[in-house]
């Protein structure tokens, strides 16, 4: 009988595999054709500088409209693309449109006078390639893009590679004037040293630590450290997925200067991001 359960069992993980293997190949099957047939989209969501609660910038962030599945999320589809070197062309993709519709944003008329930086996430498989920091820098100049504009997020799982490369890498960038900002900050592995020694511009604090700020004192110690730090550090500091009044109201009295989160906007389509620009007084629950 045990043996009997034992090989069904077998037999029901095996399936479940096969299931899997499956629609993996499908998934990187269909993302192989994703860019050529332009079912990818960037949504775009605000960052608020606290004091003035103006919208200063903007984050790319990724989304295929699958002709079948619908939306798919980047967390359905980073690693896949990673993993088959996908992410390569994707990125290459994503960084050329970020910067073509910013700079679009900044020559229509549309009370967008203070958006100054547009963010675009990094994959440490993008960021490994040798060529990295070359495509970068020809895709600002083709696109008319004033460099300082641009942020690029790096995630500490990227910089802790091959140190000595990440920092070359990681200063042509910022002599090139483009803005460096440390992802998910607090949830790697890097040290004190790592930040001492890594050019970068902003920091921005995982969306774990600000979730139970106000209720979890240790999360709010942790929060006034980071704070305290990066101002010794002279980064500018982001504070990631903000949605209540008080998390904000606790960042803002600790000298945190820009957050993102659902408080002001989730990330939302071009034309929806348009319509935050120009009704931006309504539009931001910190008001
Ligand atoms: P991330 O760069 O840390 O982006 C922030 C994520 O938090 C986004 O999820 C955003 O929608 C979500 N978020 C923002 N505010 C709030 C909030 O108030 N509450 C909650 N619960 N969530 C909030 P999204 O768009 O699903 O992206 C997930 C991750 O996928 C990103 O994390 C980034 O690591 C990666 N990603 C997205 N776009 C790209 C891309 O173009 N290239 C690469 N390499 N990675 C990307
Ligand atoms: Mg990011
Ligand atoms: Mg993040
Ligand atoms: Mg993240």
């Amino acid at each position: 009988q045990a043996k009997k359960e034992g090989r069904n069992t077998t037999r029901f993980y095996q399936e479940e595999m096969d299931q899997w293997i499956k629609k993996r190949l499908f998934l990187e099957n269909a993302l192989r054709s994703a860019v050529k047939n332009n079912e990818l989209e960037l949504y775009y969501q605000p960052v608020i500088e606290m004091k003035t609660k103006l919208i200063i910038g903007a984050e790319a962030l990724l989304r295929w409209n699958h002709p079948e599945l619908g939306l798919i999320m980047p967390d359905e589809m980073i690693e896949i693309a990673e993993e088959s070197g996908l992410i390569v062309g994707i990125g290459e993709w994503v960084l050329r449109e970020a910067c073509t519709q910013f700079v679009r944003w900044r020559a229509e008329n549309l009370r967008q006078s203070h958006i100054d930086r547009i963010a675009v996430n990094v994959s440490a498989v993008q960021f490994r390639q040798s060529d990295f920091v070359d495509k970068v820098i020809r895709t600002v100049a083709e696109t008319g893009l004033v460099p300082s504009m641009l942020e690029l997020e790096l995630t500490e799982s990227t910089v802790i590679d091959n140190i000595d490369i990440v920092i070359d890498k990681m200063n042509r960038l910022r002599h090139a004037g483009i803005g460096i900002s440390m992802d998910d900050f607090g949830t790697g592995y890097s040290s004190l040293g790592y930040l001492k020694k890594l050019p970068f511009t902003t920091l921005k604090i995982d969306r774990s630590f600000v979730r139970d700020i106000v209720s979890d004192t240790d999360d709010a110690a942790l929060v006034e450290t980071i704070l305290s730090m990066a101002s010794i550090f002279k980064f500018d500091v982001i504070a990631e997925g903000v949605e209540t009044i008080e998390q904000f109201k606790f960042l803002e009295s600790h000298g945190c200067q820009y957050f993102q989160g659902y408080l002001c906007s989730k990330p939302v389509q071009v034309k929806h991001f348009e319509e935050l620009l120009v009704h931006e007084i309504q539009s931001c629950a910190a008001q």
